[in-house]
């Protein structure tokens, strides 16, 4: 059956009459002027990659049969942006083409399961910007902001934190400092350890360094968690020093110690009150949690690489954890997010949703949706967005004294300048980042990244 015929199907005569003349009749104004609105069908779904600050993002639109309606979602798993776009145009658009945009929740559970096998990233990813293109549908269909669709808003702004760095304490302090003075009420602070390529510090993780001769996939970076674990709290010791208590304070540890040290750097760092310590173990370790909580009060922040509700239910639930930290575009967008949200605020767990460089301005927009609609936010992620990023992305949300702000415009209120964005195509050779999968001990032993 050829699209056309699939986009008809269904419709009625009424409808299919109307989707051959109503491009130019019906627009998302309707809804506002209280008409009848005619049948609505998912007309094509498009991929775009593109790295407008070097970082390849995956955005997704959804076009409907109604002219200009369309909607933005965010599938960015950089690491594999190719796998995704392939998951997209190839599995997702031919089972989604005529159907109802309007019905989120059953798209997103019929799309889910139609792999019969589930929750992995990268099809996470693919339907993550499906769903909450069409989360963006529904707002400018209805005349309404995303987050009015959620419940109105919770608070005016949506305080973030900004993420310092630097190669020894005096460093990092000036960029905390610097932070502070723009507005920054949280600031993320790392600090690079002398002759090892840390986690978080600019350019002990940028590129491939090392010796020209290796082929650059097999250049290792680096890295002993000893002397990791015992410089962090002499870094806070002296932040706390410097500056008092005038700004909250979190850390990233990554994942990339053994959860031993990862139990004793938190208790280290007890004294000086972190607003949350990030990631102390990896998704596979999570069953330390339990004793971590036994050991110390630093709140503990967990989730980024959580792809399947079993990873962070019984964390909730046994209330082991303080924010959940999740890529929303890794466990489904917006339809899953708000319930993941809507259970941790019965167990007291608050929101910290990822939002570095790889999550793409239309993610960081539908965190910032969510963000002021949930009672039980906790801190945002945030970031300046480049020049580039805000030409190709217009209505990035706006970022003033450390708050992020919602567009009051329909849906999510960002677009893609699409012209633009193929201006900053993604490199195919290779299309990923060497530096994942190449960290490894002083003996060669392969350390999670
Ligand atoms: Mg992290």
């Amino acid at each position: 059956m050829q699209r056309r015929e699939w986009l008809t199907a269904g419709m009625g005569v009424a409808g299919a009459s109307l989707l051959a003349g109503q491009m130019a009749r019906a627009g998302p104004a309707g809804a506002a002027q209280g008409r009848k609105l005619p049948p609505l069908r998912i007309f094509d779904v498009q991929t775009f990659v593109t790295a407008p600050a070097g970082i390849r993002l995956v955005v997704v639109k959804v076009l409907t049969n109604e002219a200009g309606l369309y909607g933005l979602g965010c599938a960015t798993f950089t690491q594999r942006a190719r796998v995704v776009e392939t998951a997209i145009d190839k599995y997702l658009k031919p089972f989604l083409i005529g159907k109802d945009p309007l019905q989120v929740e059953d798209i997103y559970q019929s799309s889910w399961v139609s792999s019969y096998w589930r929750n992995g990233p990268v099809l996470n990813n693919a339907l993550s910007g499906v769903d909450m293109a069409l989360w963006d549908i529904v707002g400018k269909r209805a005349g309404l902001p995303v987050y009015q669709l959620l419940g109105g808003k919770c608070r005016d702004g949506v305080d973030t934190y900004f993420h310092a760095s630097g190669k020894d304490f005096a460093t990092v302090e000036k960029a905390v400092r610097a932070a502070m003075d723009k507005g920054w009420r949280h600031v993320r602070a790392q600090v690079t350890v002398p002759g090892l390529a840390t986690y978080g510090t600019g350019g002990a993780t940028g590129g491939i360094e090392g010796d020209p001769k290796v082929p650059p996939n097999r250049r290792a970076q680096v890295w002993e968690p000893g002397p990791y674990v015992r410089i962090v709290p002499r870094l806070f010791e002296h932040l706390r020093k410097q500056l008092g208590d005038r700004v909250e304070l979190l850390h990233d540890v990554h994942e990339r110690v053994p959860p031993i040290l990862a139990m004793q750097l938190a208790r280290d760092l007890e004294p000086f009150r972190l607003f949350f310590l990030e990631d102390p173990f990896s998704p596979e370790d999570v069953g330390y949690f339990k004793h971590l909580r036994k050991l110390t009060s630093t709140p503990i922040a967990m989730g980024e690489l959580f792809n399947n509700p079993n990873e962070w239910l019984d964390l909730i639930a046994g209330r082991l954890i303080d924010f959940i930290r999740v890529h929303l575009s890794q466990i489904g967008g917006l339809t899953q997010a708000r319930k993941l949200a809507a259970l941790c605020e019965f167990f007291g767990v608050r929101s910290a949703w990822h939002g570095p460089g790889d999550v793409s301005p239309v993610g960081h927009a539908v965190n910032v949706h969510l963000d002021l609609a949930i009672p039980n936010f906790g801190i945002q992620e945030g970031r300046i967005f480049t020049q580039a990023e805000q030409d190709v992305f217009p209505g990035c949300p706006a970022l003033r004294n450390g708050y992020y702000h919602a567009s009051d415009r329909p849906g999510f209120g960002i677009d893609i300048d699409e012209k633009l964005a193929r201006k900053f195509p993604i490199s195919d050779d290779p299309p990923f980042d060497l530096r994942w999968g190449n960290v490894r001990r002083r003996d060669g032993t392969s350390v999670r990244p």
